[in-house]
């Protein structure tokens, strides 16, 4: 089929009216459909639960060091855990510390730690003038949510498929003390999908911050949450930690991590990774904010899994229900809007999100028309600080929750509405 762009006036009205009478059937139907969020589906969240049969009444509470884990103690996570966790997230059991079910929960405490007491002795940020974080675009809603929260100003700071803008990065961090953090999904990252490349790992590693108390916000949420078994397709990310060390960097960053798609979200553990100076500041918090997290749920985990290669054996049951959903979608877009030169989206090889781009601004027409025939999206501008997208072009697409025949529904309809916007606004762009 010709590209939109290239059909005359009147080939794009013939193609208005034949996808308006296509929409109107699609209405007819009554569908109620949801590809808003990236949850795991059901069927992922039964691949863990066997976990609940680990821990009964006639168990063993306690932890290999014969701590009891039913009772109060063990601040920093029981030491299996942290081994599990760090092997997880490629550091040692010491270079970690476990919190409870959340790692946004973390970052959460972690700015608002900032804000009210400091970091390391700096001056508390909410006595500063200015508080400004480095928001990577399009990039995940509830990260910026929070800065927002804080009244923190958001800079917008464009990605790509190796990273964010470096060069940009390094000019607002090396040179502006009120740039205070970056937020960074720096693996298959939500929503695009990409991962970071060396060259972005080491650049970051290598920051040379006008603001000592600087940190870069590393949420690795989708460390081992790779589509494929082929490790050609799967994404390789260096660690920043060692890397941070290495440059002489080594409190420049916190990284995050946790078992919310691995086993159930929301009722996973989580666990944060930084130097010791970091985990050691941590700690003095963390004393007065409890006496302890959640040491049954870790008990429960390791004893699940045992170790990380089992996990990895897990994470391919979770990956074998994902392909076909990613798959489809790809499948769907190029074979609807493939060569209309309308849309472009991302093709990743883990994580939970396809990102979406469509002619600057349709994304909120083509969100609101899917609506109308019943199909929830995340909605347009949520990728952005302040709900903001300038171009009104990002969507994020979350192909895990729903049934592979729902989603496929879905995205009829998605692709429906994606021509239909884009035909109305070539059209009024064309001449009289
Ligand atoms: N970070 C990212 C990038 C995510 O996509 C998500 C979940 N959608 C989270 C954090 C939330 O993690 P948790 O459940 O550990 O709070």
């Amino acid at each position: 089929m010709k590209s939109y762009k290239e059909m005359t006036r009147e080939e794009l009205l013939a193609e208005k009216e034949s996808l308006d009478r296509a929409f109107e059937e699609v209405k007819a139907k009554n569908l109620s459909l949801d590809m808003s969020r990236g949850k795991p589906s059901t069927e992922q969240l039964e691949l863990s639960h066997k976990m609940m049969d680990v821990l009964y009444s006639q168990s063993y509470f306690n932890d290999e060091t014969g701590n009891d884990c039913r009772n109060y103690g063990t601040l920093t996570g029981i030491p299996e855990a942290k081994r599990l966790m760090g092997a997880m997230s490629e550091v040692g059991p010491d270079d970690m510390i476990i919190f409870g079910n959340s790692s946004l929960n973390i970052m959460f405490d972690t700015i608002s730690r900032s804000m009210t007491h400091g970091v390391m002795g700096s001056t508390p940020w909410c006595k500063l003038d200015k508080v400004k974080f480095l928001c990577p675009v399009p990039g995940y809603d509830r990260h910026f949510r929070i800065t927002e929260f804080f009244g923190i100003e958001m800079i917008n700071v464009p990605m790509s498929p190796t990273g964010p803008d470096m060069d940009m990065v390094e000019e607002y961090v090396n040179n502006d003390p009120a740039v205070k953090g970056i937020w960074c999904v720096p693996k298959y990252s939500n929503p695009q999908g990409y991962t970071y490349s060396e060259e972005t790992v080491k650049r970051f590693a290598a920051l040379k911050p006008a603001a000592p108390d600087f940190r870069i916000f590393w949420d690795n949420a989708y460390s081992i949450h790779h589509l494929y078994e082929d490790p050609k397709k799967q994404d390789y990310l260096l660690e920043i930690l060692s890397e941070c060390r290495k440059a002489g960097n080594p409190d420049i960053v916190y990284k995050f991590i946790s078992t919310s798609k691995v086993t159930f979200p929301g009722a996973g553990i989580a666990a944060l990774a930084s130097s010791k100076n970091n985990l050691e500041e941590i700690k003095k918090y963390m004393t007065v904010q409890t006496i302890g997290h959640n040491k049954m749920n870790q008990l429960m985990h390791v004893r699940f899994f045992g170790n990380l290669p089992n996990m990895l054996e897990h994470m391919k049951r979770h990956a074998a229900i994902l392909r076909p959903k990613f798959e489809l979608v790809e499948e769907k877009l190029s074979a609807e809007l493939g060569g209309l030169g309308i849309a472009e989206w991302t093709k990743p090889n883990g994580g939970y999100f396809v990102s979406f781009e469509s002619m600057p601004g349709c994304a909120k027409a083509i969100v609101a028309k899917a609506a109308e025939a019943g199909v929830k999206l995340t909605g347009a501008g949520a990728t952005y600080p302040y709900g903001k997208d300038p171009k009104d072009s990002n969507i994020r697409i979350a192909p895990s929750y729903p049934e592979i025949e729902e989603l496929s529904a879905a995205l009829d309809v998605f692709t429906l509405a994606v021509k239909l916007v884009s035909v109305e606004a070539c059209l009024a762009g064309s001449d009289d």
